[in-house]
Formats: C-alpha cells, structure tokens, sequence
C-alpha cells in the first residue's frame, strides 16, 4: 500500500506517485561524496550506504547495492522495452530503475532519482 508524506513538493510526487524522472543533472546528491546514509524523501526508512555509491556518468546519483530487503521491483514498458523498476517497500514510493552496467561486485546500477533521497551525513 502506498503511504504518502503530506510535506513532499509537486515534482516528488510526481516521481513517487506517478512514476516520474526528475531531469538528469538536476540533483545535489549527484556531488555528495560524503559518508553517510542516504533516506527514502518519503518515508524515513535507510536505503543506501554511501559506500555502494559512484559516478556513473548517467545524471542520476547512482549505487552499485541497496540496504537488503528495503525495495520491490517491477517491469515497466513506458518506454517501449522492458525497464526494472524499483519501489520503497515500506510505503510504496517510486524511486527509479536498476539497469545491469553497474559496477562490481554487483554489476548492478541503482539510478535513483534525488528527489526521492534524503542524505545525512556521519556525524
Ligand atoms: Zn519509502
């Protein structure tokens, strides 16, 4: 079931709930190198380390790995080909998609709109 948080801006709920992309280059998170954790914008839970993360060039801030359990995925067409794309399993929200040219020890590539992460760093 889809929970939404009354606080998030038109653009995040038109990723969250309506399975949009936010442009590429638009996020902050694309430049944060730091240590820390990076949140689901919608509902709080812990997502990624900031060590699965790296630059893959593409315009989305992107991680090679997600903390275990905390995403379902599912096939989507909207662009003409099969896409897998990935959801917040605690409340539904859309995050973005999981492409196979990540890096390894994975292979995996997380491409995750910034809009739907909330980054706090150590300490
Ligand atoms: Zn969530």
């Amino acid at each position: 079931m889809t929970k939404k948080n009354p606080n998030l801006t038109a653009e995040q709920k038109l990723v969250f709930f309506e399975e949009g992309t936010e442009p590429p280059n638009s996020s902050e998170l694309n430049y944060e190198k730091r240590e820390g954790s990076y949140y689901c914008a919608n509902c709080g839970v812990k997502l990624f380390n900031s060590n699965t993360k790296y630059e893959s060039g593409s315009g989305w801030p992107s991680f090679y790995q997600s903390l275990p359990e905390v995403f379902e995925t599912k096939t989507d067409y909207l662009l003409g080909y099969a896409r897998t794309e990935y959801h917040c399993k605690n409340c539904g929200g859309h995050h973005g998609h999981i492409f196979d040219d990540g890096p390894k020890p994975t292979g995996k590539r997380y491409c995750n709109n910034g809009l739907c992460l909330v980054f706090k760093a150590k300490n």
